[in-house]
């Protein structure tokens, strides 16, 4: 983890409650402690629907430009992968079915058990597409 992704994780969490107490301190200030309360309630609600509205776009983009194609078995979809290792310019993955796929910038590769590298999907414009045999190395 580093630290860039601690600070946005905080701010996710407590990003909105730590807004709708300051903006709360500053109404209260001003107008009194109904008003105050209101306000922080209101941002607080307003918060939890950001996140939830900002969650559900998140999901439908990845529906449409998924991060990892569907496997080979057709069972595992991208957040089926379990993360293996990193290599110089790839990452490994496993399947759900156990079987190991290679992401090399947009070429997504099978390696089978004796450790051979078949070219699987390609990424084009966000979308996989299966890699045509003549491509293939
Ligand atoms: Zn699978």
């Amino acid at each position: 983890m580093n630290g860039q992704f601690n600070l946005f994780a905080a701010f996710w969490l407590l990003g909105g409650p730590a807004l709708a107490l300051g903006a709360a301190v500053w109404v209260g200030a001003e107008h009194g402690f109904g008003l105050a309360a209101l306000t922080f309630a209101a941002i607080l609600v307003a918060w939890f629907l950001l996140r939830e509205l900002l969650g559900i776009a998140v999901d439908v983009l990845y529906r449409f430009f998924p991060l990892r194609p569907t496997c080979r078995n057709g069972r595992c979809q991208a957040f089926d992968y379990q993360w293996v290792r990193f290599g110089e310019s790839t990452v490994t993955w496993r399947c759900g079915c156990g079987t190991e796929y290679r992401q090399e910038g947009a070429m997504f590769s099978e390696v089978d058990a004796e450790g051979r590298v078949r070219p699987y999907m390609r990424k084009h414009w966000g979308r996989w597409r299966p890699v045509s045999r003549d491509e293939s190395r």
